[in-house]
């Protein structure tokens, strides 16, 4: 019954305003207009304070792990030693991307559910002088962590290794201010916290990372990331662009820009607060600690009963579509997005519901435990609000 009303909790693709869903409606016009160059500058400018930087922003065609290939591509040479914070499935991908482009790949590793030691970084970087860059991931979607960057940013911006961030599951619902924490390389997606469909990746680069993509002897043509600077500078891109997507990021920035950045943070600041509270009360378990629960993602887990017939449920019976867990967490726990276009009450839906799944999965729960104390934590952050 009433399919287009899926609800996606996954932690992307994430569900699209219907103001952005407009936008796309809109007829083609050519790449090269007037009017595509008009759009494509303004929305490149617009970007930047979303990235807070005053870095250009270049918008490039393709999944996020486009960008984070261009991102190793531009920068690495063969050769070259690079050191990958590992933490989970994206973490993974980054030391595959690496070890892609022949660099020698180092890792420096986390628990699966747990965050990156600061200490750690710095103690290898120290033993390894000679370390071009440091990957790392912001919010590890596979587990729901959010690393400490900005602690791991003052670690590498002692040395002479850059610091590049894999921010696909958190930019434009986490703080992640580029300049001001000093990070050479952040990368992100189009369709997680900036609810558009997926299909666009981001990238800021700093002054010094733009040095070493003129010193990087690594092969490199569709994701040059010289082309796209400088067709920016031109209010253009150097191949065809994909215009639909621009309209539609156009839209993304005037909903962003209305609801403020404080805001936007504060909101899954909410969301993942009455998340993880709704778990709590159900008496489930939660798969990381406070500190290190990213905004955007909650996972779930261990969990005793059958998570993979419990998601098939929920998506069967009601309409909802959560993320079960990757690699030697599938079936162990299961993931909700709170990310983009998720108000309170689309969570308090989403939670509803998640207990007549867990009902019909044969767990004990009772009914309304977690949607009430969700309900609980949003009454009071507005309480908070109205207090002043
Ligand atoms: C979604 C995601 C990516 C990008 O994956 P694509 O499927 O290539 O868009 C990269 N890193 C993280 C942390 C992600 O959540």
């Amino acid at each position: 019954m009433f399919q287009e009303q899926m609800m996606l909790r996954i932690p992307g693709p994430t569900p699209i305003p219907p103001q952005v869903e407009r936008a796309m409606n809109r007829p083609m016009i050519g790449h090269r207009s007037g009017e595509f160059s008009r759009l494509f500058a303004e929305t490149a400018t617009r970007l930047k304070r979303v990235f807070q930087t005053e870095q250009d922003v270049l918008v490039l065609a393709g999944s996020g792990t486009a960008g984070l290939e261009a991102a190793v591509s531009n920068v690495i040479s063969p050769g070259d030693k690079v050191i990958v914070l590992v933490g989970g499935n994206f973490g993974e991908r980054f030391v595959k991307i690496g070890e892609a482009y022949g660099a020698t790949v180092l890792r420096v590793e986390a628990r699966w559910g747990e965050q990156i030691d600061p200490e750690l970084v710095a103690l290898t970087l120290a033993e390894h002088p000679d370390t071009k860059a440091v990957f790392a991931t912001h919010c590890e979607t596979s587990t729901g962590v959010l690393h400490p960057i900005e602690e791991i940013a003052r670690r590498v911006r002692a040395t002479d290794a850059l610091l590049i961030v894999d921010a696909v599951s958190s930019l434009g619902a986490v703080e992640l201010p580029m300049d001001e924490w000093g990070i050479d390389i952040v990368v992100t997606g189009s369709q997680k916290a900036l609810m558009l469909p997926p299909g666009l990746t981001f990238l800021a680069l700093s002054a010094r990372a733009w040095q070493a993509v003129e010193e990087s002897r690594a092969p490199r043509f569709y994701f040059d990331l010289r082309a796209y600077r400088k067709q920016l500078q031109a209010n253009t891109t150097p191949y065809t662009a994909p215009v639909t997507l621009i309209f539609a990021l156009a839209e993304v920035l005037t909903l962003f820009e209305a609801e403020g950045l404080t805001a936007i943070y504060d909101r899954h600041l909410l969301l993942q607060a009455m998340t993880r509270s709704a778990i709590r009360a159900l008496g489930l378990p939660l798969f990381t600690s406070e500190a290190a629960a990213s905004p955007t993602v909650t996972s779930v887990g261990p969990c005793e009963f059958d998570v993979e017939a419990f998601r098939k449920t929920l998506r069967n019976d009601c309409n909802l579509a959560i993320a079960g867990g990757q690699q030697h967490l599938k079936g162990q726990i299961f993931r909700i997005g709170h990310m983009g276009y998720c108000s309170p009450a689309d969570l308090l839906q989403a939670i509803a519901l998640l207990e007549i799944g867990l009902i019909r999965s044969g767990v004990q729960v009772e009914l309304g435990q977690g949607v009430r104390a969700a309900q609980a934590v949003w009454l009071e952050q507005k309480e908070v609000v109205h207090h002043g």
